[in-house]
């Protein structure tokens, strides 16, 4: 039976990020990187995506942005009872497919990289046992980087996330204003919210799923699906799981690029000093796990368009102090939910 040290299965963001980051921190583990997907499939699937990345996110990372469709400079909202924010918003619109592969250039030579689905997972003793579309796999660890659906979360977790939304995603032919990223909120997207983002000369487009109608134009349309409220990113000492596939995907923004990215790192800094028990405490002292963006989430969506007009009216002028110390003064539900949308400003994407 074939043995590695470490077999990362999903070559995602948080897979890709994590093999890098570990081949770098110790070049002696013998690390195994699989996906189920290749070529055309790995790309639509990863196409699939907003791909709206903070600024913030890369300079957390210390990684230069790259593979860059457009630069957003404002972020648009617009709330029932026509209500409008503009807010400076500092990102980018990834080509993701593109960013994957430079990722995976990075890697080639230092880690081993396949397409093979993972089919289940066993313990055997002190090791996991992978059963995989390539033959069985003995590893000392395994890192769950695959996903809404995550199979190392069905086979070595108890835990599921709370909710999977689905989402439908649509390209469509026609220019979006450029640097804005626009986001429309209202009872009809059901906790959720409608966006149109920039992609190259084209716009990307999307909402839950039977929330919206089919575009006009459309070049590309897809689902895919949106984990939320997460799960023990350490079910096991030998068992790390990220992003997606812990559901660390904001439930207010339902941004989970930068997430998937940061856990990845602090996935591999944790291996690399030979303690996985960090990767949990960094995750329980972290700013993206703040509970009150679920409860937040859980209160808002049962709001109208009434009662979001209401909660918004105070923010007409930005999400200033102002607006915020006003929705402080009023209490209630609206209170938490205003602390927790100023906290997902930091922490959303
Ligand atoms: C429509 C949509 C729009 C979004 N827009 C944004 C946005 O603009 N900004 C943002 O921050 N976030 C956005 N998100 C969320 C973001 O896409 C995810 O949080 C992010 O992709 C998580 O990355 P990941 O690497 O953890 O998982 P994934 O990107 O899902 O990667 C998982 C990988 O694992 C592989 N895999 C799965 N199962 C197996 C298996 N059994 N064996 C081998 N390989 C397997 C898959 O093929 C895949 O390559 C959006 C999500 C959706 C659905």
């Amino acid at each position: 039976m074939r043995s590695v040290n470490i077999l990362v299965v999903g070559a995602g963001l948080s897979g890709s990020m994590f093999a890098r980051e570990l081949s770098r921190l110790d070049p002696n583990l013998d690390i195994l990187l699989v996906d189920r997907l290749a070529d055309g499939r790995f790309d639509r699937y990863h196409r699939i995506c907003g791909e709206a990345v903070s600024d913030r996110a890369f300079k957390e990372l210390s990684m230069e942005p790259r593979n860059v469709r457009n630069r957003i400079v404002r972020a648009r909202e617009k709330w029932p009872g026509d209500i409008v924010i503009e807010e400076k918003a500092e990102g980018y619109i990834l080509d993701r497919p593109a960013f994957l592969h430079s990722l995976h250039d990075d890697i080639d030579g230092k880690v081993d990289f396949e397409q093979s689905s993972l089919h289940s997972l066993r313990k055997e003793g002190a090791a996991i046992i992978a059963d995989t579309s390539s033959g069985a796999i003995r590893c000392s660890k395994v890192i769950g980087a695959d996903g809404a659906f995550s199979t190392v979360r069905k086979h070595l977790s108890s835990q599921r996330p709370r909710r999977t939304i689905a989402v439908k995603q649509f390209v469509v032919d026609e220019p979006s204003e450029e640097g804005v990223i626009e986001f429309t909120y209202g009872q009809r997207y059901d906790g959720g919210y409608s966006w149109r983002f920039p992609c190259g000369g084209m716009s990307n487009l999307g909402f839950p799923r039977g929330c919206g109608d089919t575009p006009a134009n459309v070049v590309e349309e897809n689902a895919r699906y949106i984990p939320i409220g997460h799960v023990d990113p350490l079910p096991m000492s030998d068992v790390l799981l990220l992003g997606d596939a812990a559901a660390m995907v904001n439930p207010l923004s339902f941004g989970g690029i930068r997430v998937a990215m940061l856990s990845a790192q602090k996935a591999a800094q944790a291996i690399a000093d030979g303690d996985t028990s960090l990767y949990r405490r960094w995750w329980n002292g972290s700013g993206f796990n703040n509970g009150s963006f679920w409860d937040a989430y859980m209160v808002s969506k049962g709001w109208d368009d009434q009662r979001m007009t209401r909660f918004m009216e105070d923010f007409r002028g930005g999400y200033g102090i102002s607006g915020l110390a006003k929705a402080m003064l009023r209490g209630g539900e609206g209170r938490m939910v205003a602390k927790a949308f100023m906290q997902s400003f930091r922490y959303g994407w």
